[in-house]
């Protein structure tokens, strides 16, 4: 591809709305341009990182046995209503009428498309499993459409649904989804991380989010730096070894502590560090009360209590039932003699003989409680999200805690959709049951978006070879030297018969506003042909991901083209 051809309109300015690197770059680098809020057009070099993005997971799917098939964008509200989504889904749901004053929606994704293309043809067991993808452009009328690609409304996504006899098929579908995605996400050159997900009401460990790690996700995992392991904040276990505190506690006493409620003002007003004192949190719980107990300096984690109580409502008491509960107001509270039933101590604070905590009493704390011999305590739980330094439960690593994007969920659906929408087939007994299904989601543009979140620098974009919209480009700076631009066309010549996708950089610019493009374009091999390099003898070639320049003979060529070919690419492993 010759760049004085092409479309790639680059910009010398970040887009004034653009808050996210992979907006700004993307952007930048003439790959996409914005039509309307949250809605994008691909240029052909945008496209080209999508369709190879879109392949990768095509051949993927594939592999692990998945048929592809193409489902309408337009859905009708008639499937919504059977399984109640028309009235639970929200604004999300773009809703629109026909001439016919019937209604319609666009899709946000196709479990009632999909369920009810095959309630009509599957009858029997012996037509099962079947699993089925798409890749295909949903629409979602997202509230806050933002961070470019990363968040659209109109978006390109990959969506397969597995259906199966038997709850051992449907676990079996759902482990080859979860095989297939590691390998995409590896294949694609992304670091990443499977996590395990909130399930809700299906439970065990059948949902998990592929996160690929960046600075700029909006969800916090932890990640092990060793193992695989990673998991949500909501579900990171915390590895608790502590023994049992035991001897004898002091006697407890109360200190007066006029107008200091916060942890920060207690530690520095009783002269102690935080992890001394443990917080007393209150709350309503399917509307009894709970108090949760937490070390100063952790939180309570609300997703894993609410979880550990089986708890269907979980909220923070307001201020005055807190006031009710402990008689003090609020900043005062602790476990001892306070009127709640249920008090859970998180794991950590079995460790403590004395602790320091609130005494349900205005500008008063009280010192040595012990939690076996004053507090009624219910038992210990773990409920404080995992924080920095914890112990990996894979292999005792210390975890750290990263950001990551979600490009990819896998689900285990049960029957929730084959059951009202009557999917039903017939088992070996003849007997009519409902299909089991799965569904598995794959974010394809925002993948792109992500791919460039991870790779990036300050002069533009590190597209990992797998996605990289062209693998080479060679800069032409010979100027008037007719006999140097006649090389460099031959190189790009050259690298198009060894099978290298190219871009010959033939525009009629100058040399710093080439390397500029070619570093904003993010191909990974740059290889720059001018008079003076050529009295040489050499090309010189730059690593765009790690800024290395080597020079590359022109005589035998291939071969040593070849031979740095290779090193980048194992630099990206
Ligand atoms: P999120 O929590 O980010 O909104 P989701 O849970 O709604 O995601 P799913 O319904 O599981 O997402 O969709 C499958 C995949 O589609 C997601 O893992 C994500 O990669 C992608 N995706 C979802 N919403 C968007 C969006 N608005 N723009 C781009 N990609 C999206
Ligand atoms: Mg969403």
């Amino acid at each position: 591809m010759k760049l004085s051809a092409y479309y790639a309109p680059t910009l010398k300015e970040d887009p004034a709305e653009a808050d996210v690197v992979s907006h700004k770059l993307l952007t930048r680098a003439g790959m996409i341009r914005k039509l309307t809020s949250g809605i994008y057009t691909f240029l052909p070099l945008g496209l080209r990182a999508l369709n190879k993005a879109a392949k990768i997971v095509r051949e993927e799917m594939d592999r692990a046995g998945a048929l592809e098939i193409l489902m309408p964008a337009v859905q009708p509200a008639d499937l919504w209503r059977e399984t109640g989504r028309w009235e639970v889904y929200g604004k999300e749901l773009l809703r629109f009428k026909d001439r016919h004053d019937r209604d319609y929606c666009l899709g946000p994704t196709h479990e009632e498309v999909v369920t009810d293309l095959l309630r009509g043809e599957i009858k029997s067991y012996r037509q099962l499993p079947l699993n089925v993808y798409q890749i295909q452009t949903k629409f979602r009328d997202e509230i806050r459409p933002r961070f470019g690609l990363m968040r659209g409304r109109e978006f390109v996504m990959k969506d397969g649904y597995s259906f199966d006899k038997d709850e051992d098929g449907a676990n079996a579908a759902y482990q080859a989804m979860y095989a297939a995605y590691g390998r995409i996400f590896t294949r694609l050159g992304l670091e990443f991380r499977a996590v395990e997900a909130d399930s809700g009401a299906i439970g065990g460990s059948f949902s998990h989010e592929f996160m690929v790690l960046a600075e700029t996700g909006e969800d916090t995992i932890a990640a092990c730096p060793k193992c695989s392991y990673g998991a949500n904040l909501e579900k990171a276990q915390v590895m608790c070894a502590l023994p049992m505190a035991s001897g004898d506690a002091g006697k407890v006493e109360e200190v007066a502590t006029p107008g200091v409620k916060t942890i920060a003002e207690v530690a520095a007003f009783l002269n102690v560090g935080p992890e001394e004192i443990f917080k007393t949190l209150l709350f309503i719980a399917d509307g009894k009360r709970v108090a949760a107990l937490v070390r100063g300096d952790r939180d309570i984690n609300e997703v894993k209590l609410k979880n550990f109580l089986g708890a269907s409502e979980l909220a923070l008491a307001a201020p005055e039932e807190v006031e009710a509960a402990t008689g003090a107001p609020a900043g005062f509270a602790g476990p001892v003699g306070l009127g709640v039933d249920t008090i859970y101590a998180d794991q950590e604070l079995c460790a403590g003989l004395e602790w320091i905590c609130g005494a349900n009493k205005a500008d008063t704390h009280l010192r040595r409680v012990n939690l076996k011999r004053d507090v009624g305590l219910t038992g210990f739980a773990d409920l404080r999200s995992v924080a920095e330094g914890d112990r990996c439960p894979g292999c005792g690593e210390q975890l750290t805690l990263r950001r990551g994007i979600e490009v990819g969920h896998v689900f285990k659906l049960g029957t929730k959709y084959s059951e009202s929408m009557k999917a039903l087939f017939l088992d070996e007994t003849g007997v009519e049951r409902p299909m089991i299904m799965g569904c598995y989601g794959i974010g394809v543009s925002r993948i792109v978006a992500a791919a460039v979140e991870q790779n990036h620098d300050e002069n533009g974009i590190l597209w990992p070879p797998s996605i990289a919209p062209f693998e080479a480009v060679v800069v032409d700076l010979s100027g008037k030297d007719e006999a140097a631009k006649a090389k460099a066309a031959e190189i790009y010549e050259m690298l198009k018969t060894l099978d290298v996708e190219t871009v010959l950089d033939d525009r009629d610019e100058r040399p710093g506003s080439k390397f500029k493009d070619a570093d904003l374009m993010g191909f990974p091999l740059q290889l720059v042909v001018g008079g003076k390099g050529l009295s040489r003898g050499v090309v010189e070639a730059k690593d765009r991901r790690t800024g290395v320049k080597s020079e590359l003979p022109v005589e035998g060529f291939a071969a040593a083209f070849e031979a740095w070919r290779d090193t980048v690419r194992k630099g990206w492993e």
